[in-house]
């Protein structure tokens, strides 16, 4: 049961003049000297279809990165097939097989494709190198590698036995494929998603978003040369409903692993209700959906650690990420000293595209975003019960630019302290600092949400109050920091309510749904 021993991976910071900033850079023209050809991945081909989706940078619609070709539900159908087929050998492989694919899948990108997922995360979904370098390539190298640890820890969890008798437990992977669906936001849980189940001996259909289809293409082909057979995962680039029609109805439908919005995910839930008599077992269910995370402060905190905490915590990756910080409660005595150094924070902020790094902000992922965060702005402009604090202004004419935004919100249950926007919108509530206790219920309940949140306080009683009182409102709970950046290993990560199953990817927990134990007894 050894394995080799992990850390996270190390982070780089592509200074100016660094080597790994010169490979980058040249990753990025290269990239953008393309055009390329993304096919779906089923079973040994590659498949081109007639219906070509064209891919641009969303802070460039003038370039083009390439095509991707759309599958239909015959692909699915036979995507599955060939997932069933390959079953038939990657069950029953060794531990220590599939472990080694996926150790050389992380090394891949670790060092010879490190520079060219970052770059397709930039240019794809619109993240900037230092939010790629984390979210994508150090996160997924994490998540590949501690998983074969948490494997071997599971694996190793046996029975007692006793004079005469020997009793063991086999883990054996789920009777029939499991279903991946991925969102844009993050590259890593892109590739952990379907790796997870393989790993642990599933066959595995994954459809990534649309929006994150030009990554995407990159972990599959670091899977491929890593060693992973064909049709263990097998990347289909249908509709969601499309592939769903397909998957859902099929008996041998065993798990789905989906991280994306909760109406999505309640959709899916809804539809392997109706479908659950035609299944051979009960699906695995494993969902990670839509946050709308808390910063509570106490009247105690570090004026300065707050702001940060909040420009950082709201606006990296321009606010899409499901723990970003969407609603701030800030007692009267801070609110002018934070809000001052928020504003002059935002001064120094750049935004624009990819390829200037100085840019913090860069666009976000599609009209459809654009137009549903720029909503909830124009909204609060002419409402009474909002004030623009800061940015407001958004220009979709060379990308989709939305300024880093700061809305006060004048009553409790104004609709952007208690709706996901999944955009740069920060939304503001003052309140009376000498009424910490009073706002904890509010807190509580003006959101469905239950992702992410923290505490900024220096006050013993405080932390311990809003920690105990604020118990199911985070599955992730944040001291003086701010409420994003889990790092794989060290902050297990997940949500409850309508955020999600809470199975906290990357952890034993996680693996633990991809098995279908068998308990032995032999007798000597
Ligand atoms: P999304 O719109 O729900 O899409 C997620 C995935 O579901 C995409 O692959 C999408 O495909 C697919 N899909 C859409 N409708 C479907 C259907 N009817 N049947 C099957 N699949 C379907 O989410 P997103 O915009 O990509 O990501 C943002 C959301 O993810 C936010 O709510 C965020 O909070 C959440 N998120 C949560 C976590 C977490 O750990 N809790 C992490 C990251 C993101 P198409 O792209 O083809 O539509």
């Amino acid at each position: 049961f050894n394995v080799p021993a992990v850390r996270n991976e190390p982070v780089k910071n592509y200074a100016p003049g660094s080597p790994e900033r010169d490979l980058l850079k040249k990753a990025l023209e290269e990239a953008r000297a393309k055009t390329i050809e993304i096919p779906q991945y089923i079973g040994n081909k590659e498949i081109y279809s007639q219906n070509r989706r064209a891919i641009s940078p969303p802070h460039d619609h003038q370039h083009l990165l390439g095509y991707f070709h759309e599958g239909s539900a015959e692909d699915v159908q036979v995507a599955v097939d060939a997932a069933l087929e390959a079953r038939k050998t990657w069950a029953v492989l060794n531990w220590e097989q599939r472990a080694a694919i996926f150790l050389k899948a992380a090394d891949l990108i670790a060092g010879p494709y490190r520079a060219e997922i970052n770059a397709a995360t930039m240019l794809g979904q619109s993240k900037n190198a230092y939010q790629a370098e984390i979210d994508s390539a150090c996160e997924i190298i994490d998540f590949l590698r501690l998983n074969v640890n948490f494997m071997r820890d599971i694996y190793s969890q046996q029975p007692i036995s006793s004079d005469g008798v020997w009793n063991r437990m086999e883990y054996r992977p789920l009777e029939g494929f499991v279903f991946a669906i991925t969102p844009f936001n993050f590259t890593a849980i892109a590739g952990n998603l379907p790796a997870a189940p393989a790993l642990m001996g599933n066959v595995v259909i994954w459809k990534p978003a649309f929006t994150q289809v030009y990554s995407a293409n990159v972990i599959m082909k670091v899977f491929k040369e890593a060693g992973l057979p064909d049709g263990v995962i097998n990347m289909v680039l249908a509709d969601g409903p499309v592939a769903g029609d397909v998957i859902f109805k099929h008996p041998d439908f065993a798990g789905i692993h989906f991280t994306g919005s909760t109406k999505v995910f309640q959709t899916i839930w809804k539809t392997i209700g109706e479908n659950i008599a035609a299944y051979k077992s009960f699906p695995r269910i494993v969902g990670e959906t839509g946050g709308k995370d808390f910063v509570l402060a106490h009247k105690s905190a570090d004026p300065r650690a707050l702001a940060t905490g909040l420009v950082r915590g709201a606006f990296e990756y321009q606010g899409q990420k499901c723990s970003a910080a969407s609603r701030a409660y800030i007692p009267s005595n801070l609110w002018e000293e934070v809000k001052q150094l928020m504003l002059s924070d935002l001064e120094e902020i750049k935004m624009g595209g990819v390829e200037d790094f100085s840019n913090f902000v860069n666009a976000v992922i599609d009209e459809r975003a654009f137009d549903k965060i720029t909503g909830y702005i124009s909204k609060a402009k002419g409402d009474e019960n909002a004030e623009i604090v800061a940015g407001g202004d958004f220009d979709k004419s060379k990308g989709y630019f939305v300024r880093p935004t700061i809305i006060r919100a004048l009553k409790t249950d104004y609709v952007t302290l208690c709706e996901e926007i999944f955009g740069p919108v920060l939304t503001v509530y003052v309140y009376d600092e000498n009424e910490f206790e009073k706002i904890i219920p509010i807190i509580d309940r003006t959101s469905p949400y239950a992702l992410t949140g923290a505490i900024f306080a220096n006050d013993r009683y405080a932390i311990q109050y809003a920690s105990e009182h604020l118990v199911n409102a985070a599955g992730n709970f944040y001291i003086n920091d701010k409420p994003t950046g889990a790092v794989v290993g060290q902050q297990p990560f997940g949500g409850a309510r309508a955020s999600g199953t809470n199975d906290k990817a990357g952890s034993v927990l996680n693996l633990l749904r991809w098995v279908s134990p068998r308990a032995i007894k032999e007798t000597l």
